[in-house]
């Protein structure tokens, strides 16, 4: 039986990387996402044609904790299980704090933290009644150290690391790791905001000397998926020396 991965916002960047790589190591996959429903059925279709695997998408919002209910249940209804989770959709916002109104931190806060809440909240019981399971968050090295203009987002990356370590030793007796990844500058579509200069400057800031690469994160999320089991409650950043 192919494993099965159920992975958050999957109709671009780093989300469609980790979807490509993990159907290639032969996963069958769960995959969501909120306003491209065309785009991901593309990348289903694709990754169907190419892998020969089968893809299940549902288009909501991960922040809404119905929608993600209903997307466990039918997953788990049709593949009979879910071997690992990867909590990656989210979204940018950058501003001075005092300018953000509080309706947009809570939906920043649904989408980027909740929605961790909301997928394991459903998706765990299954994997403790299995004794087995991986869960891998997708976090920013802000979330280690906070930026300036992102406060929200630095707190929300904060908020999913420390619920990284948490979980991690919760669900360890259960044979369930927990493990996130710290991404620096990854060239994706968040960043498209940025102008040249910007990325040229970052660019030098960075030790590598480059932003990562989607499919650099989706090769260390495959790796702490069906790696070491004693590896838990890790936070691991990935961003070329730079932070
Ligand atoms: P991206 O290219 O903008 O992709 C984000 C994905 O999340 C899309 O598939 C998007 O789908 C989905 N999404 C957004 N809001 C959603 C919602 N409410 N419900 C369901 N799906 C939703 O961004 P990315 O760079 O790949 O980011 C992926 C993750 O990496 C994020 O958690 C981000 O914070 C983290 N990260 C990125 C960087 C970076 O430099 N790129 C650095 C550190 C951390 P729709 O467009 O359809 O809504």
């Amino acid at each position: 039986m192919k494993p099965i991965v159920l992975i958050t916002g999957a109709s671009y960047g780093i989300g469609e990387a980790i979807a490509y790589t993990f159907a290639a190591a032969g996963y069958r996959l769960s995959i969501c996402c909120n306003r491209s429903g065309e785009r991901l059925a593309d990348v289903a279709a694709q990754i169907q044609s190419q892998y020969q695997t089968d893809v299940l998408t549902y288009v909501g919002d991960v922040g809404d904790f119905s929608f993600v209910q209903e997307m466990a249940k039918d997953t788990l209804t049709r593949f009979g299980q879910i071997d690992v989770l990867i909590n990656n959709a989210g979204i940018a916002h950058i501003g001075l704090l005092t300018d953000m109104s509080v309706e947009e931190w809570n939906h920043l806060v649904a989408v980027n933290l909740s929605s961790v809440f909301h997928t394991c909240k459903c998706i765990v019981p299954s994997m403790v009644q299995r004794h087995q399971g991986k869960i891998i968050n997708i976090s920013s090295v802000w979330g280690n150290v906070g930026a300036s203009c992102e406060v929200a987002y630095s707190a929300c990356k904060g908020g999913i690391n420390s619920f990284t370590k948490a979980l991690g030793k919760e669900l360890a007796p259960s044979n369930i790791q927990v493990n996130a990844i710290a991404c620096g500058c990854i060239d994706t579509r968040m960043n498209a905001c940025l102008e040249k200069e910007d990325i040229a400057q970052l660019c030098e800031e960075i030790p590598a000397g480059r932003f990562g690469r989607p499919d650099e994160v989706a090769a260390l999320a495959l790796s702490l998926a069906t790696g070491n089991d004693y590896l838990n409650g890790q936070v691991i950043t990935l961003d070329g020396g730079w932070v």
